[in-house]
C-alpha cells in the first residue's frame, strides 16, 4: 500500500483527500491519501516520514508551503521562482519540492475557461503565496502586462520585482486601479476576500463593481462559496467568470502524476471535490 500525505495545520476542512482517493480507486490503485494535522514544530520529523518507501510524497499547505522549501532535497524550477511548495515527490528517499499551483491554474484558464492569455492585459489582486503562483503562470505564458494591486502595496512590490525578469509585471495603487482594470481582459481575485469562513460575511467583494472590466474574463481562485460576490457581480455585468475549482483540481491532478506516473482521472477528482464541498 502506498500513501500520499497531506501536511497541514489545520488540516480539516481539506478535499484533497476526497479527490486524490477517488482517483487511486477509479484506477485501482493500492494507495490512499492522509492529511496529517502538523504543527509547525512538527513539520522536520513529518518531512523526513515522506522518505519512506511506501510514500509517494505529499502536499503542502497553509502554513507549511515556504517553511518544507529548507528541508527538500532539490526544488524544482516552479517551486523555485513562485518560493513555495505544495508537491512534495518521494524519489526513492530523495525529496523533490514541487509546485503545481501555477500549472493547475493555466490549465483551468485555457481547458476550463477557454481562455488563452497570452498576449492580454492582465491583472491580479492580492499579492499573497497564491498571487505568487499566479502570477509566475501568467508571465510564463507570455501575458502582455500584469498588474498587481494589494491592500498593502509593499507587498505587490516586491512581487512584481521578484517577477521582473519573467515579463512587463508592475505594482499599482488604489488611484491607478480603475484605469488598470477598464483595460484589463483578465482578471483574477487571488485575495481571501468573499471566501466563506466562520464568523464573516462572505458577501464582500475585492473590488467595486463599478471598477470591474469592460470586456473578457474574470477568475476567482476562492471555490468556497462556488459563487463569490466578485463572480455574481462580473456575471450579472455580462463577463465571463471561473472560481477557483478547476485550479484545485488540475493542482491535485499534477500532483498525482507525479506521484503515480499515471493520467489523474480528472472527471473523477472533480466530482469528488464538488461532493466533498
Ligand atoms: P495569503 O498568502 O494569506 O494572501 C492573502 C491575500 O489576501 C493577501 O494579498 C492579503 O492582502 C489579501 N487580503 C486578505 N484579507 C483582505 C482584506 N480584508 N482586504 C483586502 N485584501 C485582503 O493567502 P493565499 O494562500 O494566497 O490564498 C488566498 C486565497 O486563495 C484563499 O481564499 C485560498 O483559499 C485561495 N486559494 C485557492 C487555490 C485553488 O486551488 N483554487 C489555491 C490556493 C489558494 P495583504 O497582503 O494586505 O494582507
Amino acid at each position: 500500500m502506498k500513501i500520499a500525505y497531506l501536511l497541514a495545520y489545520p488540516a480539516g476542512h481539506s478535499i484533497s483527500p476526497a479527490m486524490h482517493n477517488a482517483a487511486f480507486e477509479a484506477l485501482g490503485l493500492e494507495a490512499r491519501y492522509e492529511a496529517l494535522e502538523c504543527p509547525p514544530e512538527d513539520l522536520a520529523e513529518a518531512v523526513r516520514g515522506l522518505c519512506e518507501a511506501r510514500s509517494y510524497g505529499s502536499n503542502v499547505t497553509i502554513p507549511h508551503k515556504q517553511a518544507v522549501m529548507p528541508l527538500m532535497d532539490a526544488l524544482s524550477e516552479a517551486a523555485r521562482a513562485i518560493g513555495a511548495v505544495n508537491t512534495i515527490i518521494n524519489q526513492g528517499g530523495s525529496l523533490l519540492g514541487h509546485n503545481t499551483d501555477a500549472s493547475g491554474f493555466l490549465r483551468a484558464l485555457t481547458d476550463d475557461a477557454g481562455f488563452d492569455p497570452s498576449g492580454r492585459q492582465t491583472l491580479i489582486l492580492g499579492a499573497g503565496g497564491s498571487a505568487r503562483a499566479v502570477a509566475y503562470a501568467l508571465l510564463s505564458a507570455g501575458v502582455k502586462t500584469l498588474r498587481v494591486y494589494n491592500r498593502t502595496h509593499a507587498k505587490a512590490t516586491a512581487l512584481a520585482e521578484s517577477f521582473a525578469e519573467l515579463g512587463d509585471i508592475e505594482a499599482i495603487s488604489r488611484e491607478e486601479l480603475a484605469t488598470q482594470a477598464e483595460q484589463a481582459t483578465l482578471l483574477i481575485n487571488t485575495t481571501s476576500v468573499g471566501m466563506a469562513k466562520a464568523g464573516e460575511d462572505p458577501d464582500v467583494s475585492p473590488l467595486p463593481v463599478d471598477l470591474l472590466p469592460h470586456a473578457g474574463l474574470v477568475c476567482d481562485i476562492i471555490y468556497r462559496p462556488a459563487k463569490t460576490r466578485l463572480l455574481k457581480e462580473a456575471e450579472r455585468a455580462g463577463l465571463n467568470v471561473q472560481n477557483g475549482l478547476a485550479m484545485l483540481v488540475y493542482q491535485g491532478a499534477e500532483s498525482f502524476q507525479t506521484w503515480t506516473g499515471q493520467d489523474a482521472p480528472v472527471q473523477v477528482m472533480r466530482r469528488a471535490a464538488e461532493a466533498a464541498l
